[in-house]
């Protein structure tokens, strides 16, 4: 009998982490582990080109946050990140006729995207990664496919009463290592104390701690991380900040800037785009808006 409830508890553990709290209020999950694209597998590229290098091994290494919700979040059975950036790797790799299962998936976090890139550790990075002219001067984007904005997250009843960023001065505010976000919020309230950690996962726990009075990042990522734990946080409405999403691409690799550019124009207007939000992100930050513009440069 013991043993009985001892695998019941062992069950519902599991599911808990399969179908984490909040996900989507009884819908039942989507299996993302091999959703995408139809595979191009005509595909031809350019003799030489990048794009046929990457054909011809048949395999793409793509640099993607493992713990944040929505866009690229590990699951524990697969050992995948799901989300809408693995969505948009999976797009991007079935132009180049790479079926998701030939994806190599690293982990990055925000201070590593750039020396991964630089590297040569992976070939892409798709990483809630906003296109900044500071990290254009060493790497290229394609895109932008997404516009996010920066914006603030309290702990459940906001007890230190922040409205807006101008609320902070003196506070502990958490942001993370290397992001375009902790730059921002030194930018705008030099005032406040940013308490730095290497990952988003991190920040939220120091928040439900009361180690700091809010966390500061993209609305994307904040959005994500409470619908993990709804009753522990309060999004505070409002965004301070554009934070235009593009691929992260090594120097050198224009013809391959220019093809994901070219996939995006596409799955713009096809449907695929669109598509790939409702099933990951749109689950819980509502419909998808209107495709960006991409940036040429
Ligand atoms: N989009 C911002 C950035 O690229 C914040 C999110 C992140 O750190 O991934 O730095």
């Amino acid at each position: 009998m013991k043993r009985l409830i001892r695998f019941a508890a062992v069950l519902l553990a599991a599911a808990s982490i399969i179908f984490p709290a909040g996900c989507d209020s009884g819908a039942p999950p989507i299996d993302l582990s091999n959703s995408g694209p139809q595979v191009d597998t005509n595909a031809t590229f350019p003799a030489g080109s990048t794009m046929q290098r990457l054909h011809d091994t048949g395999k793409i290494t793509i640099g993607t946050k493992f713990d944040q919700p929505l866009f690229g979040l590990k699951n524990p059975i697969t050992g995948r990140p799901e989300g809408f950036d693995a969505e948009m790797g999976k797009l991007i790799a079935a132009k180049l006729g790479i079926p998701a299962d030939r994806i190599e998936w690293v982990e990055t976090v925000s201070a590593n995207r750039e020396p991964f890139l630089q590297q040569g550790r992976v070939d892409a990075v798709i990483a809630t990664y906003t296109i900044n002219d500071k990290r254009k001067q060493i790497i290229d984007f394609a895109g932008p496919y997404y516009i996010a904005g920066q914006s603030l997250m309290v702990r459940a009843g906001n007890p230190a009463e922040i409205a807006s960023p101008d609320d902070l001065v003196g506070k502990s505010v958490c942001a993370v290592e290397g992001s375009a976000s902790s730059t921002n919020m030194r930018n705008r309230v030099p005032a406040a104390h940013v308490v730095l950690f290497d990952s988003y996962s991190k920040c939220a726990e120091a928040l439900k701690n009361g180690q700091v009075v809010a966390m500061t990042t993209d609305n994307t990522i904040l959005g994500g991380l409470r619908s993990l734990d709804e009753s522990a946080f309060e999004l505070i409405p409002g965004t301070f900040t554009e934070e235009p999403y593009g691929i992260g691409i090594a120097q050198g690799r224009a013809d391959l800037v220019e093809f994901i550019d070219e996939a995006l124009r596409t799955a713009f207007t096809d449907g695929t785009w669109s598509a790939a939000w409702d099933r990951t992100a749109g689950r819980v930050l509502g419909a998808a808006p209107t495709p960006p513009d991409l940036e040429s440069y």
